[in-house]
């Protein structure tokens, strides 16, 4: 990481889930030193489902914007094995919030 993103020294990353369907999953939070890979996928956190969230693009342009923080929202687009057939897609919500430092 710190040969891609040398002007981070440390990278915070909170998580944080919403589900329309129940109660959602616990935030999570993650600390990235430059000594870290870059690696900023980020497995869905049910345990049933095979979809992850890609930070990378996050991080990108948050290293070449030059700016501390970046939020947004992104969709697992998973599916849930342990779901019946037709209501098996996952598309539970990640807010995350990214700070650097
Ligand atoms: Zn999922």
């Amino acid at each position: 990481m710190r040969r891609i993103f040398p002007q981070i020294e440390q990278l915070r990353i909170e998580l944080a889930f919403g589900d329309t369907r129940g109660l959602p999953p616990s935030p999570q939070v993650h600390t990235l030193y430059p000594a870290a890979a870059a690696f900023f996928r980020f497995a869905c956190p049910y345990a049933d489902c095979d979809g992850d969230f890609d930070l990378t693009d996050v991080v990108v342009a948050l290293a070449k914007g030059g700016v501390l923080t970046s939020r947004g929202q992104l969709f697992c687009d998973g599916t849930r094995r342990d779901r019946l057939p037709g209501h098996a897609a996952c598309s539970i919500r990640l807010d995350y919030r990214l700070t650097s430092g």
